[in-house]
């Protein structure tokens, strides 16, 4: 007659795409033994050691979901590495320095594949993060992300923790920021959509559309962040991405949300906007070592979703 032990999950950066993803995910597919606290930036300034102490007072979390950071576009890190820098390891070390002083059993932290080195070979895969620098316009936000591994490590090896990481290709999906000029490309594809859909205009893509990515739907990268939450035990990053094959290019992209909108009007590609790194292709063999069955969201499905949260949320809550 056990009382099961409930797991008290506390989730930085709650209000972004992922933390939603996760919200999301875990409505879908509830357990009885799991309660998620969505933290936001007005529950605690993480960057405070003294208001994080106090959120992990409160609410006594048993495992943590680590996705708070900093976070811009490019010209905002080129301004301010050293703040980026400096605000992205307060965080990440009051978080996990709490975790441990408050014996949670488990926390997953949220890296990201622009922190890989620059010059790389491809696919680029977990064992790659600290082989070379990264790219110098974001170089505070990589060196913060990567030391949150080399912090795993050391808390994993001095005491005994199961902190751990992992790093996501681009994600999309609902409550992510569709601004026009600086959100990520699909946020912005759809938001430009449903704006030309409406008012008849022609569909502008940015740069010569040939660039290549992978993509993943913040309601399946929510499903990956819960099972490794549950069953991964390695203190190393694991790549949560689709497969090297499922890379495809910006164009195709652009078609898929083309298709959510029934959108079949003209189209221009800007060929004066850069189109970025070509490529940043990731290697997802470790994950499906350890899922061989998982079932990503077909892309399409997974667009025709997200157009359609737009389209319910325009103009107030985008
Ligand atoms: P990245 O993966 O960090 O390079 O980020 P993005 O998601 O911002 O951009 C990926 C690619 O999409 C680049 O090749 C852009 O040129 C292209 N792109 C096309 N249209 C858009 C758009 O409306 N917004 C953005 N951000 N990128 C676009």
């Amino acid at each position: 007659l056990h009382k099961m032990a409930k797991k008290i999950i506390l989730v930085t950066g709650g209000s972004g795409l992922v933390g939603n993803g996760i919200r999301i995910a875990s409505e879908r597919d509830p357990r009885d033994d799991e309660q998620f606290i969505f933290l936001s930036s007005k529950d605690a300034d993480l960057t405070d050691k003294e208001s994080t102490r106090k959120v992990f007072e409160k609410h006594q979390p048993t495992h943590v979901i680590h996705l708070a950071a900093k976070v811009g576009g490019l010209y905002g890190n080129m301004k301010a590495n050293l703040e980026f820098f400096r605000i992205n390891m307060a965080i990440n070390d009051n978080v996990l320095s709490l975790a441990k002083e408050f014996k949670v059993e488990k926390v997953v932290s949220c890296l990201s594949t622009c922190i890989f080195p620059d010059k790389t070979t491809y696919p680029i895969d977990e064992t790659m993060v600290h082989n070379g620098p990264p790219h110098t316009s974001n170089y505070g936000y990589s060196y913060a992300k990567r030391m949150i591994d080399v912090m795993n490590k050391g808390y994993n090896q001095q005491h005994g923790c199961k902190f751990t990481s992992v790093i996501p290709t681009n994600v999309f999906g609902p409550h992510d920021n569709f601004n026009l000029e600086e959100s990520h490309v699909i946020p912005g594809l759809v938001h430009k959509l449903h704006v030309c859909t409406q008012e008849n205009k022609p569909f502008t893509v940015w740069g010569t559309g040939k660039a290549r990515r992978q993509f993943i739907y913040s309601v399946d990268l929510a499903r990956l962040f819960l099972w490794v939450m549950r069953s991964y035990d390695e203190p190393e990053p694991i790549i949560l991405s689709v497969a090297e094959e499922a890379e495809i290019s910006i164009k195709e992209a652009a078609e898929a949300v083309a298709r959510g909108y029934g959108f079949t009007g003209e189209w221009i590609y800007d060929t004066t906007r850069s189109d970025g790194q070509f490529k940043k292709t990731a290697c997802n063999d470790k994950l499906r070592k350890y899922l061989p069955d998982f079932k990503f969201t077909p892309f399409d499905e997974a667009i025709k979703e997200t157009c359609d949260w737009f389209s319910k949320n325009y103009p107030d809550n985008v």
